[in-house]
């Protein structure tokens, strides 16, 4: 169990990096002693298990990873198959965390049929969660989507025209900007761009920025707002539909803004997550306001609900109510994180 929590720790380096491949790492190990290890760095990169193996003698030694290796058989393949790899290397016995949702990939069988020994299942419900927006993509044919809400103790997620009021507590800040590094996308809706005028960068230690997304059906949001900054750069895409203002759309365009159509007068959010993989964007964190998040939450779209509840009240006929409700919280584990309490689960069947 050891060697395999590493081999999980490994393939979280990944992130921000790969997608839309799968994190995995790998450990190899002889009479007790890790010998090699690696994880996948970077999409288009060496596998995991190839890192792991280079340059040691592996004849008789387990090779624990956290996904089944790939085979020969997954085509549009930017680098070697892993089971042949396995094979060659004398690895005696290889212990896998979960198998590939990938409808090509066979390397469980072909391992056993080469003589390898094999045996699966360790960590699993870890290894899945890992690879959740690979999971849902070959479920679902869409972009996962993981929903993250900051409210107070008495169920509130802010206070209407009063800008950015901050709700949680550092330790759960840190762990966004972790979120924001997991994820492809960052989705936001018109209001929070007017009213709170955010970022939306990654600020984790060695993360990336994601693409930002802007649900905004009118193109209501002010040409001056800090997400549209370096939009040439980080790539910036608005949602948006028929009511869209042609010359506004122009001058988002020549700011180097995307604009994606779906919907005729409200921004169809299903619709949007279908679109999204198209774009090479196969994950999307939605960070606010309560109407962006209700319309997911309303469409069944949610994969990963994160909810943090701060010890906070606030109170004011301003305050903005969460779309998350008590009942929702109550069916959901919690853990702690600083002075909040972070609510986590998966929602949807493809997740599950
Ligand atoms: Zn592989």
């Amino acid at each position: 169990m050891l060697f395999m929590k590493r081999a999980l720790r490994l393939a979280m380096h990944g992130e921000g990096k790969v997608s839309p491949n799968p994190l995995v790492g790998a450990v190899v190990v002889k009479g007790k002693k890790i010998i090699g290890e690696g994880w996948h760095e970077r999409f288009g990169g060496p596998h995991a298990e190839a890192i792991a193996l280079r340059g040691i003698d592996a004849r008789g030694a387990t090779l624990y990873v956290t996904l089944e290796p790939c085979c020969p058989c997954v085509s549009l393949k930017k680098t070697p198959a892993c089971v042949p790899l396995v094979f060659k290397s004398g690895v005696k016995r290889v212990v896998i965390a979960a198998r590939d949702i990938h409808p090509q990939v066979c390397g469980i069988e072909e391992l056993r049929s080469s003589g390898v020994q094999v045996e699966e299942g360790l960590l699993e419900d870890e290894a899945r969660k890992l690879n959740e927006v690979h999971e849902v993509f070959f479920k679902a044919g869409r972009a996962f989507c993981a929903l993250k809400i900051a409210q107070s103790a008495n169920g509130k997620i802010g206070v209407r025209k009063a800008g950015k009021v901050q709700i949680s507590g550092k330790a759960f800040d840190c762990y966004v900007h972790q979120l924001r590094n997991r994820y492809d996308a960052i989705l936001v809706g018109a209001n929070t761009i007017i009213e709170d005028d955010p970022l939306l960068t990654c600020r984790a230690p060695g993360g990336r920025n994601p693409a930002r997304i802007i649900l905004d059906s009118r193109l209501r949001i002010p040409l001056h707002a800090k997400a549209l900054q370096n939009a040439k750069k980080d790539r910036v895409i608005i949602a948006t539909t028929d009511l869209a203002n042609p010359k506004k759309a122009r001058e988002l365009k020549r700011k180097g803004v995307a604009l994606l159509r779906c919907g005729k007068s409200k921004v169809d959010v299903k619709k949007l997550l279908y679109l999204l993989p198209k774009l090479g964007l196969f994950s999307v964190l939605v960070e606010g306001g309560a109407k962006a998040a209700q319309s997911f939450l309303s469409a069944g779209i949610v994969d990963r609900l994160v909810v943090a509840v701060s010890p906070k009240k606030i109170n004011g006929p301003n305050a903005v109510s969460s779309p998350v409700s008590r009942e929702m919280l109550r069916k959901m584990p919690y853990y702690r994180c600083g002075r909040d309490r972070v609510y986590d689960a998966y929602l949807t069947s493809y997740s599950k």
